[in-house]
């Protein structure tokens, strides 16, 4: 708004003509200067006008103002027009205008011009573009509804702080959320760092210090603050330091704090049933799985065995049948008791499922375990428990195995503890017993399960899946052996194989999978379904049996004549177990290749690798060295050597599989290599023996 005088001049001096020093000043001005006569036609323009419009002088001098403003503000620039014939004649507008630069907003200030009679002659207007300042105020008036919607909606609480002098100072809702009242507690320091949790203190203060020192741009912890009435709350505290002395010390503080104690509780309970038995409170099997990984990797760096304990209660479930479950779930939480007083304090203890716990025990040998659990044996036999009144005797049997700092999985490890704890049953359960790959009580039981399976057909293949690996198709599958035992117990490959290559079985075991998968494909050829492509395993002992391999292949060819196509049937041979020449291989392996079946190279970049089978075999398939693969993950001489692999196989028109992908980022490098198919818990587990 201009000033007084110029008000005053203005209306005295309306009539006069301006001079020279008037002219320059109105010829120069940036604002806009307008002469506008009672009914609303220009009487004057200055040039800045003219340059702001695009228009000349002579375009605009009698022609209306109003058609140049905005339709929507033209009713309030007619009111303020209006209001010029009443004191004090002068007002301001704003109102938006098509200019040579768009539509701009220009802040006009107008006076009036009176005769005498004090009616208006004519309308003074100076114009200035308030563009941005109105798009500032507009974006600030936005700002501060959006931050008083979070403030509020999202509950926050204020505080600001000054570190020197010190001062605090906080909002309703800071003080609402420990539940004070404005006025009822002096927030300061020293009172906020009593209030936090004992727990939590040392480390938010430790932030906060980095945060004052400058070695820390903003302050973000989650803590516990004590409430008045003692219970604890979990507040968020994000804050930022506005202002720092020259050394960069904090001066200046602001942040909030929003009451997370639900999320918080909720979070904790789930981060606990996620690795915790609700039932024992012991870990569950993804927790201690979990510990044995961890407990398996620092075996790898220190080179010390570490032992693997599987615990079964006996006849459990006569415990059941005669009390009752809920009885039963006592007799489980007592005796989880009664292991967490007996583990020493290393040990890992968790409730692998039903009655079974596992134990694992670090750096710890055979006999020293040994004694351990003999210890934690005798000590539950020995204690009955009492459930409502009741006393109730219940016996453990233990089976444990060594896991070696070279041991590629410790899943093997248990399957062998596994085998130990089968042992431990068949042998009078409450007891003890050892992996025995070197006990004789070990391997004749094994033998004879052995042995017993191949009478009654109960070795059978269990299915995994192949999938393509840039977009996970599942294109084929591969059989693994397994022994289904009389009880309904499934026995792993890795706990027999070794065993039945002893007694020289192994041919048996491979030619009864053959026949297994090839009556699977009858019958899915019967079904009409198209058959995936299944990878057998093939055992340099049936090799040695061409007699076996015809009588195979007869009966595959009585499946494929069915369905008018080659078996879809592939090979896998390891070199690292067929060391029988390559024209051996390749005469005894001819009437399955004659049938149209394929041959895979297992284990390939392995120790055993060389370049003879794919010289000499028409080999379709690699499957890579699950330990090469593993090694591209941390070497790039790995990544390269596995690129060459790759890159032979495309030359040889050979597929490349990769098996156990167990993650996002393995797959990542794989696709990345190029590998073409791969296999894993990533993508699928094996099925159950069919
Ligand atoms: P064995 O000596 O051969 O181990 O005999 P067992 O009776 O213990 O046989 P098995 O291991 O096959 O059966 C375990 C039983 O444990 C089956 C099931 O009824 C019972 N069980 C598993 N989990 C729970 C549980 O959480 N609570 C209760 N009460 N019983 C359970
Ligand atoms: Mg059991
Ligand atoms: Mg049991």
């Amino acid at each position: 708004m201009p000033p007084e005088e110029t008000k005053q001049s203005l209306t005295q001096g309306a009539d006069q003509t301006p001079d020279e020093d008037y002219r320059l000043l109105v010829e120069n001005q940036t604002d806009l200067l307008v002469k506008i006569d009672p009914e609303g036609r220009f009487s004057f323009v200055s040039p800045s006008y003219c340059r702001a419009f695009g228009k000349s002088r002579d375009e605009l001098l009698g022609r209306s103002f109003m058609p140049l403003v905005h339709e929507d503000d033209r009713a309030e620039t007619a009111a303020a027009i209006t209001k010029l014939s009443r004191p004090p004649h002068h007002t301001y507008v704003e109102q938006r205008a098509l200019t040579v630069w768009g539509w701009r907003w220009l802040g006009w200030s107008d006076t009036a011009v009176l005769d005498a009679e004090g009616r208006v002659t004519a309308i003074i207007g100076v114009g200035r573009d308030v563009t941005e300042r109105k798009a500032a105020e507009a974006a600030l008036a936005d700002a501060t509804r959006r931050l008083e919607l979070a403030v509020e909606g999202g509950d926050i609480g204020i505080y600001t702080g000054s570190i020197s002098p010190p001062e605090v100072t906080v909002d309703a809702r800071y003080l609402a959320k420990l539940g004070y009242g404005v006025g009822e507690i002096q927030v300061d320091l020293q009172s906020w760092r009593q209030m936090l949790h004992p727990d939590d203190r040392d480390r938010v203060l430790t932030l906060a210090e980095q945060v004052t020192n400058g070695d820390l741009d903003r302050f973000d912890a989650e803590y516990r603050m004590r409430h008045r009435d003692g219970h604890w709350v979990w507040i968020q505290d994000r804050s930022r330091v506005y202002e720092r002395d020259a050394d960069g010390k904090a001066m200046r503080v602001a942040g909030t704090h929003i009451d997370i104690t639900r999320r918080k509780v909720a979070e904790l309970k789930l981060e606990y049933l996620v690795d915790h038995d609700e039932l024992t409170g012991l870990l569950n099997r993804r927790g201690v799985w979990q510990s044995i990984q961890r407990i398996h990797a620092r075996g790898r760096r220190s080179g010390l065995a570490c032992c693997l304990a599987i615990l079964d209660l006996d006849h459990f479930k006569l415990v059941n049948d005669a009390y009752g479950h809920g009885v039963g779930d006592e007799v489980l939480k007592s005796v989880s008791e009664t292991l967490r007083r007996e583990v020493r304090q290393a040990d890992w203890l968790g409730r692998w499922g039903g009655e079974e716990f596992v134990i694992a025990l670090p750096e710890t040998s055979e006999v020293q375990a040994r004694n351990g659990l003999e210890r934690i044996r005798e000590s539950v036999s020995a204690q009955p428990i009492e459930v409502k009144g009741q006393q109730i005797r219940v016996t453990l049997s233990i089976g444990f195995a060594t896991c070696q700092p070279e041991e590629k999985d410790p899943r093997d490890v248990l399957a062998r503890a596994d085998m130990a704890l089968y042992h431990a049953k068949n042998s009078g359960r409450n007891r003890v017993c050892y992996d025995g790959h070197d006990s004789g009580v070990y391997a004749v039981s094994m033998a004879v399960l052995v042995q017993s399976a191949l009478q009654t057909a109960r070795i059978l293949p269990a299915f995994q899946p192949i999938v393509e690996l840039h977009d996970r198709r599942v294109v084929a599958e591969e059989s693994l052996a397994r022994i289904v035992a009389a009880d309904g117990r499934v026995l792993a490959a890795s706990s027999f194989i070794d065993i039945a290559e002893q007694l020289g079985l192994l041919h048996r075991i491979d030619s009864m999978l053959l026949s297994a998968t090839a009556a699977r494909l009858k019958t899915s050829k019967a079904s009409g379904a198209t058959p995936l492509l299944d990878f057998v395993h093939l055992s340099g002992d049936l090799v040695r049996h061409p007699d076996i391999l015809q009588t195979l292949a007869r009966e595959l060819d009585r499946v494929s004549k069915a369905a008018n196509g080659a078996p879809p049937l592939v090979l896998t041979l390891s070199e690292r177990q067929i060391t029988a020449e390559t024209e051996q291989i390749a005469r005894a392996l001819a009437p399955l290749l004659d049938l149209g079946c394929k041959i895979a190279v297992s284990d390939y970049g392995g120790d055993a690798s060389s370049f003879r089978f794919l010289i000499h075999l028409p080999v379709s398939f690699i499957q890579l060295d699950v330990n090469l693969i593993r090694l591209a993950g941390e070497s790039a001489r790995a990544r390269s050597i596995l690129a060459a692999i790759q890159h032979s196989a495309k030359d040889l028109g050979i597929t490349t599989i990769a098996k156990q992908v167990e993650d996002e980022a393995t797959l990542q490098r794989l696709v990345e290599l190029g590998v073409d198919w791969g296999s894993g818990y990533l993508f699928g587990r094996p099925s159950e023996p069919s």
